[in-house]
Formats: C-alpha cells, sequence, structure tokens
C-alpha cells in the first residue's frame, strides 16, 4: 500500500471514529430520556392507583418527579461532561499521533536522502584516491604527472576530511553542543582557515580584511573554525566560475563582532533564505545541484553561531551574490546575563 493510501485510511478510520463517537453519544442521550420517561410513568400510575393524582399537571407538581427530572438533568449533565473529555482525549490523541507521524516520515525522508548523498559522497573521493594509488603503484611516471595524480588524491583526501569533520560535528550538536569557551584572537582564526581554504581552492580570489584592534572573543574555537571552513566553502563552490570572496571582520560597538563573508555568485533566492540552515537542506536548483554536498554546511553554522549567543543572516552581495553576515558577542557570559 502505497502512502498516500495509507494517508486516506488513516483519516478514514479517524473520521469514522469520531462519527461512531457522536452516535454513541446521541443514543445515550436519547436512552436517558427513555428510562426518565418510563420511570416517570410508572410512579405516575402508581399514584394514580392511589389516588394521590389525578393529571399530568399535578404528577409534575409532586416531590417524586422533581427528583426525577432533576437526576435525570445530572445524569444528561455528566453523559456530556464525560463525553467532552473522552472527545477531548480522542481528537488531543489523534492530532498526536497525526503529528508524530508526519515527524517521523519527514525524518525518514531526511535520513534516507542523507544516506543517499554521504553515501556518494564518501564513494566518490575513496574511488579516485583509489585509482591514483593503483595507477602510481603499476606504473612509473614521470615526476611531473606522478605530481599532478598526487594533487588530486589530496584534493580528494581533503574534501572526505571536510565530510568527516561536518559529520562529526553534527553528530555532536545532536547530542547537546556546549561551546568550550576560550580568549580567541578573531583575525588570527580567520586568517589561519583561509590559509587552510586556499590549500583546497588554489585559483580563488579569497580577500580578507580585519579591522585593527579587534577585541578578544569568547569562542569556541572548533565550532568558529567549522562555521568559517563551511561558509568559505560555500562562497567558493557557489561563487560562480572564477569565484570571488570577501571576508571582513569588524567590531560593532563595544560588545559584538561582525564576520561577512560576501561572494559574487548566482546568489540565493528570497524564498530559500529561511531554508538554507535546515538540516540537509540543498536549493534545488540546477545550478547549485551540479555541486557536491550534503546540506549539512549551514545547520552546522546556524546552530554554533546560535550556541555564541549569536545571529546570522543572509543578504544579497552587488551587483550578485551573497554576503552571510555573522553577529557575534564579544564575551559570551556577559551578554547572555542581560
Ligand atoms: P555541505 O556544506 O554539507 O557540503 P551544502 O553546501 O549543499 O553541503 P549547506 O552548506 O548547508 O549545504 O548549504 C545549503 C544550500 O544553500 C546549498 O546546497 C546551496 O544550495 C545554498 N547555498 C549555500 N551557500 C550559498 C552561497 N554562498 N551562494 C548560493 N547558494 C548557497
Ligand atoms: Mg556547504
Amino acid at each position: 500500500m502505497n502512502k498516500s493510501w495509507l494517508r486516506i485510511l488513516t483519516y478514514v478510520i479517524m473520521l469514522y471514529m469520531l462519527l461512531a463517537f457522536a452516535w454513541w453519544a446521541m443514543l445515550l442521550f436519547t436512552k436517558n430520556r427513555d428510562a426518565f420517561l418510563a420511570k416517570a410513568e410508572v410512579y405516575k400510575m402508581g399514584m394514580v392507583a392511589q389516588g394521590l393524582i389525578r393529571s399530568d399537571e399535578e404528577f409534575h407538581n409532586t416531590a417524586v418527579y422533581r427528583d426525577l427530572a432533576a437526576a435525570y438533568r445530572r445524569q444528561e449533565w455528566m453523559i456530556l461532561g464525560e463525553g467532552l473529555v473522552f472527545l477531548v482525549t480522542l481528537s488531543a490523541g489523534i492530532w498526536f499521533i497525526n503529528v508524530s507521524y508526519h515527524r517521523e516520515i519527514k525524518a525518514n525522508e531526511q535520513r534516507r536522502n542523507f544516506l543517499l548523498s554521504i553515501t556518494h559522497e564518501l564513494k566518490s573521493p575513496i574511488a579516485s584516491i583509489q585509482l591514483v594509488l593503483e595507477t602510481l603503484m603499476k606504473r612509473e611516471l614521470p615526476r611531473e604527472k606522478e605530481l599532478d595524480f598526487l594533487k588530486a588524491a589530496f584534493e580528494e583526501n581533503e574534501r572526505l576530511q571536510g565530510l568527516v569533520e561536518n559529520l562529526l560535528f553534527s553528530a555532536r550538536l545532536e547530542n547537546a553542543y556546549q561551546p568550550d569557551f576560550e580568549e580567541l584572537d578573531l583575525a588570527q582564526l580567520v586568517a589561519s582557515v583561509i590559509d587552510r581554504v586556499k590549500v583546497r581552492y588554489r585559483n580563488v580570489a579569497l580577500d580578507f580584511t580585519a579591522q585593527e584592534d579587534l577585541p578578544l572573543v569568547m569562542a569556541d574555537r572548533s565550532g568558529l573554525t567549522s562555521v568559517l571552513f563551511n561558509l568559505l566553502e560555500n562562497a567558493i563552490k557557489y561563487g560562480g566560475e572564477h569565484p570571488v570572496v570577501k571576508v571582513r571582520l569588524n567590531a560593532h560597538g563595544d560588545e559584538q563582532v561582525v564576520i561577512e563573508v560576501a561572494d559574487r555568485g548566482p546568489g540565493i533566492p528570497e524564498s530559500e533564505r529561511k531554508n538554507i540552515f535546515q538540516k540537509f537542506y540543498r536549493i534545488g536548483s540546477e545550478e547549485t545541484r551540479r555541486t557536491k554536498g550534503t546540506g549539512l554546511g549551514l545547520f552546522i553554522v546556524d546552530q554554533v553561531v546560535r550556541a555564541h549567543g549569536g545571529n546570522i543572516n543572509v543578504q544579497p552581495n552587488q551587483p550578485t551574490g551573497t554576503i552571510f553576515r555573522i553577529t557575534l558577542p564579544v564575551d559570551h557570559k556577559v551578554l547572555s546575563v542581560h
């Protein structure tokens, strides 16, 4: 049975349960009323036989009838009250099951997509490295050719390393990531990440400017390294044919620093800007799909920045491209008290 049929069947069963419940409630009301009327009739006939009353009106004024009527009303309220409690519980149960069911389906889909992309992402560099190693083992090659092969293998290995780092980091995020705060010189950290990126992506124009006398920042070194690396990698991957990336570091007042990573790629459509931070999310356009990735990068970036008490926003660059702007508190502990 496929998914949509299963969903329709679930809704039909839920509807049936609600209708059956309404029908039982109606039945209880009528049975209660019938029982009341039958009891009243028996009492009335008894009183008529004893000559205590002569008409219905007289019977309605007796204490016996009033007691019977009061008990009947009480029972009606009881049925109504219990029915409502039951209905609320039932609806809450149905709603809860429905929400969990959809969440589970979505999580399953994400997991499947993730597994597919991760398998591909892991397999292709491993296969390339394997090929290089095999070639080098089998054949004597001129040194230059050999270096080309080694460079290719090195790049693939770097890619694997980045992927494994992201995977490990997202696993950490799932187990309540706690930043390991220390005083950091952000300008130094950015410069070292840029150096690492330059090794991996050789012909990219990477420009870095940092304001002088930036305050030291209380931050988690491995977390921020991952943030910077992912943003720079994205700016290059999605930065068009000849990526031009600008990184700027500035203080914002005494208590915040701002990191900007700007590229000149095709940009991110307004409607996608809130989605890109979701786990495993990748924009479905051909242009970006041609690149490799798992959709973990910006999820990690967002989570780490939040854990530092900062925020990140995405803006279009001029004339084209994207600017990711991170604002971080200089001292996380001081700011989080306010
Ligand atoms: P990974 O980072 O795990 O290798 P990824 O780059 O696809 O994979 P994210 O870094 O989370 O995943 O980015 C999510 C999506 O946002 C990307 O697939 C891409 O479509 C879009 N995106 C991210 N950065 C940019 C950018 N600078 N310009 C244009 N699109 C971008
Ligand atoms: Mg990425």
